[in-house]
């Protein structure tokens, strides 16, 4: 039995992490769970944004998954999201994109994988404004050592899963100190790798060749603000936010996570699709080692989704989040 900390998160967060937990209770999956939420809710009830109950768990667990968090925009406290990667040394953001029978997509054969750094760059939390001068900073910092982990990391991943190609994307052309110090640490963890091809291009050209040609990229790798907005394009030629899940991985702890966010405009309503969120799960179950779990339940999603009226509105159906998850349990 291993034990996972369970963060509801907010909005939509807790009904589809109910959806995970219906499903993979049905399945029988050796978890259980210790539920701990952060973010407005708990500071509402507590005062308090982020837990020491829940880090201790996590500290303890060593594994999570994690609804999204809603974090104000231009005001008001610092992302409790970032907080939890830097905390625990989250480098890397995995996340998947790949066409699925039964959700709509303009694309078909796309397979990749997009490692972002997940600490570092503009996300650091160094920024200052004078208000007397009207100039606002937001430093970018990235480390040596930090570009090293992540592009090993994807170039380890790749190897693993028998991929052909990482792509850096990166803007060397502009940003010519951080983007070759990136450049020049991936090169060099691409020496260990002589059976992987590496290539890397300028992040504005990545863009067009994801939406004009996705089949061609396999793992991409990138620095932490690029990879937070291609993630987003990723999800977009797959189907949407709905359907793409993400891990937070470190080396001594990971937080399993969608995508999105915690979408306000149909939180309490039944509107949410869970795939995005059980996927999330499912990287879990590989991660400590329950893949045998994790296809079965893949399995019966897969099925589901080619059955459209069970399935929610994003997806052409009619379903709530409840009645698709049962769905999926009906499959399993
Ligand atoms: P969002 O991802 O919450 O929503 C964008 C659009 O996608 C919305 O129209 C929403 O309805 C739709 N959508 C998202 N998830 C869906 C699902 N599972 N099923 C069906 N439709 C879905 O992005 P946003 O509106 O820009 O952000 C809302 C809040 O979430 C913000 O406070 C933001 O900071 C936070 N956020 C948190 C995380 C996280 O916790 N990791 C990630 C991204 C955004």
């Amino acid at each position: 039995m291993h034990t996972i900390t369970l963060i509801p998160g907010d909005g939509i967060g807790p009904e589809i992490t109910q959806a995970v937990k219906d499903i993979f209770a049905a399945a029988q999956v050796p978890v259980q769970w210790e539920e701990l939420n952060a973010g407005q809710t708990t500071f509402d009830q507590s005062g308090e944004l982020l837990p020491q109950a829940l880090l201790d768990s996590l500290e303890r667990n060593k594994v999570g998954l994690k609804g999204p968090l809603t974090t104000p925009v231009g005001k008001g406290f610092r992302s409790i999201n970032i907080t939890l990667r830097q905390r625990f040394d989250l480098y890397q953001n995995v996340r998947p994109a790949i066409t699925t029978e039964g959700i709509a997509s303009r694309y078909s054969g796309i397979d990749l994988v997009l490692f972002r750094e997940n600490t570092e760059g503009l996300y650091s939390g160094l920024e200052v404004y004078d208000e007397r001068l009207g100039i606002a900073d937001s430093i970018s910092r990235i480390t040596l050592e930090g570009c090293h982990k992540i592009c090993y990391a994807a170039f380890a991943y790749a190897a693993k899963h028998g991929r052909k190609k990482v792509t850096l994307a990166h803007k060397a052309n502009i940003l010519k100190l951080a983007g070759s110090m990136m450049i020049n640490a991936c090169r060099e963890v691409s020496r260990e790798f002589p059976d992987i091809i590496f290539e890397d291009k300028i992040i504005d050209n990545m863009c067009m060749q994801l939406v004009n040609k996705p089949e061609q990229f396999d793992v991409i790798v990138t620095t932490n603000l690029f990879g937070d907005i291609l993630s987003d394009l990723c999800a977009g030629l797959v189907g949407g936010l709905g359907v793409v899940s993400g891990a937070n991985i470190g080396d001594t702890t990971a937080i399993f996570e969608a995508v999105h966010g915690s979408a306000p405009d149909i939180a309490g309503q039944g509107k949410a699709n869970p795939t995005a969120m059980l996927r999330s799960g499912l990287m879990m179950l590989h991660h400590i080692g329950e893949a045998g779990y994790a296809d079965r339940i893949e399995q019966a999603l897969n099925a589901t989704l080619k059955q459209k009226d069970k399935c929610t509105g994003d997806l052409g159906g009619k379903a709530s989040t409840s009645e698709f998850a049962q769905a999926i349990i009906d499959n399993l």
